[in-house]
């Protein structure tokens, strides 16, 4: 059974982004129709952003983002959820084992090996791209995350169009196309050529394990996001992670929060801090990792809304049952609004850790 919200959270998902990320290539709100029903030479398949849905004028094929993803993918309702709200990749689904069997679609799902088995590629990739001061103004000016910070933790983009062919080369010519490929950094487009997934991100943030790369988030540049699309995207295409570890330090308690911005918000202001990625539901695999810290004293400090409050009221438990330090009562932005010094006013009108951004 798949709760109706989280149903109804997969069907907010912007239909767009989600066919890039399945590789159909769209050009502006078209696309060649994915139905095996025609052989379309031009594209008749249309996205309606207002609805969130699509439809192909050619032979009718038409519907939501799962029926999108269930097409594209050649899999179940339930898979179709779980791809999109991208928990499916941490485990062997039908769907991916049937896609096996289509080289195309085996490339589009991506590997699902694990990260590491692909460190060199992430690695040579991060240290190659820069950080360009006009895409990280986001995170910088309106998320208030230092530059040190971001350097500290090795956060890269993209900045320049011009630039993707030149990456794409420099990887190609240090390995083979098939590797580059598993590695989910160049899916495969329709047209059966890899295509630069990062295109649409402010910010690359590594994930790092025993120092090596294992795993990639793109973080949405803020003029492509709205209500609909995905603040985040798992750009490694390949099993995801559900805890984001920068750099921290043993010493002082660490804040568990939810989600890489954050984190790296709380780290700019002196606090050490360790990121559950949102809507992550694989409790046992959080707290065997976090296990590595037990020693530390934690904080918790989710987002203050029904899906954050939830997750975390599972996870107390889960620490309790495992020895953690951990304080009882949430972290809260209020709370934090007052280490800042905020004055009574501001801090009434804070809800979310976001929105303390505004009184930095
Ligand atoms: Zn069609």
């Amino acid at each position: 059974m798949v709760d109706k919200q989280i149903i109804e959270r997969s069907k907010q998902i912007s239909i767009i982004e989600l066919a890039y990320r399945l590789g159909i290539e769209v050009k502006g709100t078209v696309c060649r129709c994915i139905s095996p029903s025609h052989e379309d030479k031009n594209p008749s398949m249309s996205f309606k952003i207002e609805t969130n849905t699509f439809k192909c004028f050619s032979c009718g094929f038409h519907g939501d983002t799962i029926a999108l993803v269930r097409q594209a993918r050649n899999c179940e309702f339930i898979e179709a959820v779980e791809f999109i709200l991208n928990e499916s990749l941490n485990k062997t689904s039908a769907s991916e084992q049937k896609a096996q069997k289509h080289p195309l679609k085996r490339n589009l799902s991506g590997s699902k090996e694990k990260g590491e088995k692909h460190s060199d590629i992430y690695e040579y990739f991060i240290n190659k791209v820069l950080l360009f001061p006009r895409e990280s103004h986001y995170l910088v000016a309106d998320r208030k995350i230092s530059i040190e910070v971001l350097k500290q933790n090795n956060v890269k983009n993209v900045a320049d169009q011009k630039n993707r062919h030149h990456y794409l080369n420099e990887l190609k010519k240090e390995f083979p196309e098939d590797r580059l490929i598993s590695s989910g950094l160049f899916p495969i487009s329709k047209k059966g050529y890899p295509y630069f997934a990062f295109f649409n991100c402010c910010a690359v943030v590594p994930f790092y394990r025993d120092d090596k790369i294992v795993y990639l988030q793109g973080i949405t540049k803020p003029e492509l996001r709205d209500n609909k699309t995905p603040k985040v995207f798992n750009l490694s295409r390949i099993q995801k992670e559900e805890l984001y570890i920068p750099t921290i330090s043993e010493q002082k308690p660490i804040h568990v929060c939810e989600g890489i911005i954050t984190s790296l918000f709380f780290i700019s202001k002196d606090l050490n801090s360790i990121a559950i990625l949102s809507a992550s539901k694989r409790l046992d695999k959080i707290v065997n990792e976090l296990s590595l810290y037990k020693n530390s004293e934690f904080i918790l400090c989710p987002d203050v809304d029904p899906i954050g409050l939830e997750m975390f009221e599972r996870l107390k438990p889960e620490l309790y049952k495992q020895g953690f330090k951990y304080n009882e009562k949430y972290f809260n932005p209020i709370d934090f609004g007052r280490k800042l010094n905020l004055k009574t006013r501001e801090l009434y009108s804070i809800k979310d850790f976001n929105d303390l951004r505004f009184y930095m």
